[in-house]
């Protein structure tokens, strides 16, 4: 794999790294998170990276919000939310999926697990009806629910459309 991190490291700037700190400075993760360290911090990840050219198997990579702020403020250009979204996805390919949540209709890769963890003690039990399902399975989900609802046949547009129970 390390041919292809690598190549996603060169994609997004990571060599050009000049190590001045101000993404650690900018990142919310120290305001979302109750224990962060040096390892998940954009600098901490980049420095590993570029040491070990490889998907990190620990949680590292799992607790960036993708806000962006790092690269907007990154003097030297390097794009290290664009990297992380898409070093998620090699990891979820090579089999790395037990920091991740997946859409329970579909399941389509969600938000990672640290981030559902933020957001559900945030929300409360609302978390578990909003962040369990993918939009399409939720649109899909709110259907279902909406025409077990409403029986009979209703008009939509010039349809005839079936809602459910027909009694
Ligand atoms: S802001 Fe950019 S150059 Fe500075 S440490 Fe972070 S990634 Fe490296
Ligand atoms: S994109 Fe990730 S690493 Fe960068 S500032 Fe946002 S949370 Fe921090």
């Amino acid at each position: 794999m390390s041919d292809v991190i690598e190549s996603l490291a060169s994609k997004y700037g990571l060599y050009l790294c000049v190590e001045c700190g101000k993404c650690v400075a900018i990142c919310p993760m120290g305001e979302i998170y109750t224990h962060v360290s040096y390892e998940i911090s954009p600098r901490g990840i980049i420095e590993r990276i570029l040491l070990d050219p490889e998907i990190p198997e620990d949680d590292c990579l799992w607790f960036c919000l993708t806000c962006d702020l790092c690269t907007n403020l990154c003097p030297a250009g390097v794009r290290f939310r664009d990297f992380v979204e898409v070093a998620r996805q090699v990891a979820i390919k090579n089999g790395i999926t037990e920091y991740s949540s997946f859409c329970d209709g579909c399941g389509t890769y969600l938000y990672p697990e640290h981030i559902l963890g933020y957001l559900k003690q945030e929300l409360g039990e609302t978390a578990e009806e909003l962040l369990t399902l993918c939009p399409r399975c939720r649109r899909y989900d709110f259907g279902e629910k909406l025409k077990a609802q409403i029986p009979g046949k209703r008009k939509v547009g010039s349809l005839e459309v079936e809602t459910g129970d027909s009694r």
